[in-house]
């Protein structure tokens, strides 16, 4: 089967609005002034006006503009159009209902600087949020502050280093090493690194899971400050030995940090704080279903232990008696990491979805999760390779194996889902399996929905041998095909100007 490129379709040639500029065309005229508009000059600094006549603007009617925009927009994907199987992503769906209570007046419209006692209803929504971020990781001290998960990986990792100064004094400073597996988030020995560790890698076994001799090795080594582990981890496998690492972690005298980016295979189910865990970062934009992409805004608030609390970022939100303050009162506090209080709208979306889901709703949510990433990762193991033997958590990863002997990699496969109308999953991440393909269908996928994905990539996997160029050459349905993202991503052209006509007009 092989698709033609449509170069003729109206909404699929859509030019720069620059290139529909007709002129003399309007789509709006601003009403006459009502003041003198020579006293006005006169108030506005000379070298401030504008002498020309709104030069290189383009002049286009309102069904140009209605008709440019809606077309381009089009071109984009989102997460109401279809499933995300971005695998530790968590692209779940976002309620409606989420997004009504977000843009409530009393929340929405408030003030940051507005007085505590005017704020009550705000600070109690925050309260709670901490509580049931508590109740879910079994982790009583939890700060709201952080933007995203990579800043609650930071901000906990800052709490581990307060810790270890006071309790070792002069003597913390021997102990710098941060352990973490070579299947991580590359966030993580980022974060490490900013808070003054230095990273040692543990490798990974056959099973997918940290390799509990090194593991050991490295500890015996000494220095340890301690370990990084995201459960389940990257390659959707949950690590078993989880009680057993954080007390080999604890013995050689260092704190077992989780990146809990992965919690939507445990919500409801499992607590990190049970498994002897510290601290813990969640990622709101990901598991608490709060909007995702294009930089923000997140939350990853930062969860921790008693021991640790009296480090988390101030100004802390507490209860005293049925009223609710800021509290600074933390002379250990590592200090604020955000402005404010954090990003409030992702705390409202976030305790929304708590509320309406209710625990069992949650643990079936998580359930769902699980079964969705089983159901996908069971139809595609004929078709795919798939490197690890134990049953996935919430997502499950492949890799290009099959495929590749006939010149057809991941990328092409990722590439050629676009044709089939679906975003593609991640790709080449984590590093440890050649080609991965991580696909993480989350509980918001319809049966319906999953039978589409998987025909779509056992259609793929069929082309790969039949007709391996038509994969290699996709995508054949977009607007255009493959980027120089590289390139794109390096130097952006972000501007138009009137000289750039002939280049627009060539490519
Ligand atoms: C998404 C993710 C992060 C980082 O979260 P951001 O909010 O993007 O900063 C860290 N670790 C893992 C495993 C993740 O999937």
């Amino acid at each position: 089967m092989s698709i033609t490129k449509v170069t003729q379709h109206p909404t699929q040639n859509e030019e720069l609005i620059f290139d529909r500029s007709q002129t003399g065309r309007v789509g709006f005229c601003l009403p006459k002034l009502d003041v003198d508009e020579t006293a006005i000059e006169e108030m506005i600094p000379k070298e401030l006006l504008r002498e020309d006549d709104l030069e290189g603007v383009p002049e286009v009617s309102e069904v140009d503009v209605v008709r440019h925009f809606t077309r381009m927009s089009t071109w984009n994907y989102s997460i109401d159009l279809g499933m995300y199987p971005l695998g530790s992503c968590t692209m779940k769906y976002n309620s409606r209902l989420n997004e009504k209570v977000a843009r409530i007046d009393g929340f929405a419209g408030l003030h940051p600087l507005a007085p505590e006692a005017e704020a009550q209803g705000a600070l109690e929504l925050m309260y709670r949020l901490q509580e049931d971020l508590a109740e879910i990781t079994g982790l009583p001290g939890v700060s709201l502050q952080p933007a995203a998960g990579a800043h609650g990986e930071m901000t906990g990792v800052m709490l581990i280093r307060a810790f270890l100064d006071k309790r070792d004094g002069a003597e913390s400073k021997n102990r710098r090493v941060m352990l973490i597996p070579d299947s991580a988030h590359g966030t993580n020995p980022a974060s490490a690194h900013m808070a003054g560790f230095t990273v040692k890698t543990i490798r990974s076994n056959s099973e997918g899971l940290t390799d509990m001799d090194h593991l050991r090795e490295l500890c015996a080594q000494g220095g340890i400050a301690g370990l990084m582990l995201t459960n389940p981890n990257t390659v959707g496998i949950f690590e078993k030995n989880i009680t057993e690492i954080c007390d080999i972690i604890h013995e050689a005298g260092g704190l077992v940090y989780m990146d809990g980016a992965n919690m939507n295979a445990l919500v409801g189910i499992a607590r990190p704080g049970d498994f002897g865990v510290d601290v813990i970062h969640l990622n709101l934009h990901k598991t608490f279903s709060t909007p995702h992409g294009g930089g923000g805004p997140g939350c990853g608030p930062c969860c921790c232990t008693a021991e640790l609390q009296h480090f988390l970022p101030t100004p802390r939100v507490v209860k005293a008696g049925d009223r609710y303050r800021l509290d600074f009162d933390y002379p250990e506090s590592i200090g604020r990491v955000k402005a404010f209080y954090g990003n409030f709208g992702m705390m409202v979306r976030a305790l929304a979805y708590i509320m309406t889901h209710g625990d069992t709703g949650l643990k079936e949510a998580t359930e769902a999760a699980v079964l969705n990433a089983r159901y996908v990762g069971h139809y595609l193991t004929e078709d795919f390779d798939k490197p690890f033997e134990s049953d996935s958590m919430h997502e499950v990863i492949f890799s290009h194996k099959k495929q590749s002997r006939k010149g057809v990699h991941t990328l092409d496969i990722a590439k050629r889902l676009i044709d089939y109308g679906f975003h593609p999953m991640t790709i080449y991440f984590p590093l440890i399996v050649e080609g991965a393909m991580l696909i993480e269908p989350t509980e918001s996928v319809g049966r319906a929905d999953l039978d589409a994905f998987i025909d779509a990539m056992r259609s793929i996997a069929k082309e790969a041998i039949e007709d391996p160029q038509t994969v290699i050459d996709a995508p054949h349905s977009t607007r255009i095909g493959r980027l120089d993202e590289a390139t794109a991503a390096r130097k952006p052209v972000l501007r138009w100007r009137p000289d750039m006509d002939s280049l627009t007009k060539a490519a």
